[in-house]
């Protein structure tokens, strides 16, 4: 199969996810992770009517996105991985939507450069829903303070919430529980859900879902 039919697949598994959810048409949207590939191999699928990516490293995404952004203007671009205070410059300079806010000093300093740069990227807040040592974000009880210290602090408008269910668990847990954070914390955007288990982020609310091998192959 191409690239081209992998989307196509995709599409078609979010458009019946969100008919099974009782979702309406459309109301998922489709995160196209492409870390590891080359502009060459993600050029097809934008040209195939896909827009939105997802990339987990702001050095990489320098190397081939801006010369993407700028033959297809309408691309939004998703960083998903860890960010650090050296590299905020770049992200708020490169990204529409930053998905892995996930301490305090990191949205401190996103404050900071949006201000500089007067450029306001889309914000969500990452939860470590398995409270996994050596996984970034914020734990979930905290996750509702953190949102308005964001908002009431720092100025920061959050958009929604996003997680990374522990490799080896049932994801669906993991799912609810950041579907009830969200409500909680007055948010309505869930980020959750890659290739192997997005059709059951849909069930349990996701709003986009970040799909990357089941799209692009094996990386
Ligand atoms: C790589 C990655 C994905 C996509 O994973 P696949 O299993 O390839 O779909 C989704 N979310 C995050 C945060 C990632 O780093």
């Amino acid at each position: 199969m191409t690239v081209e039919q992998r989307l196509a697949e995709v599409r078609g598994r979010v458009a019946a996810a969100e008919r099974r959810g009782g979702r309406s048409a459309g109301s998922v949207t489709l995160v196209t992770v492409s870390k590891t590939f080359d502009a060459d191999t993600i050029r097809p699928v934008i040209q195939a009517g896909q827009r939105v990516f997802g990339e987990n490293r702001v050095q990489e995404s320098q190397n081939k996105w801006p010369v993407l952004k700028d033959e297809f203007p309408a691309v939004e671009l998703h960083l998903i991985g860890p960010l650090q205070s050296n590299k905020a410059a770049d992200a708020v300079a490169l990204f529409d939507v930053i998905e892995t806010v996930d301490r305090e000093k990191i949205a401190r300093v996103l404050a900071d450069e949006m201000r500089k740069q007067g450029r306001t990227p889309r914000l969500y807040v990452q939860v470590n829903t398995g409270l996994e040592p050596q996984k970034a974000g914020i734990a979930p009880k905290e996750t509702c303070d953190f949102v308005s210290m964001c908002r009431d602090e720092l100025g920061l408008s959050i958009e929604g919430l996003m997680c990374i269910p522990p490799a080896e668990e049932n994801p669906g847990p993991h799912f609810a529980l950041l579907a009830k954070l969200a409500m909680e914390c007055g948010l309505d955007k869930l980020s959750m859900g890659m290739s192997g288990d997005f059709e059951t982020a849909i069930e349990f609310g996701a709003t986009s879902v970040r799909v990357g091998s089941a799209i692009f192959g094996k990386r």
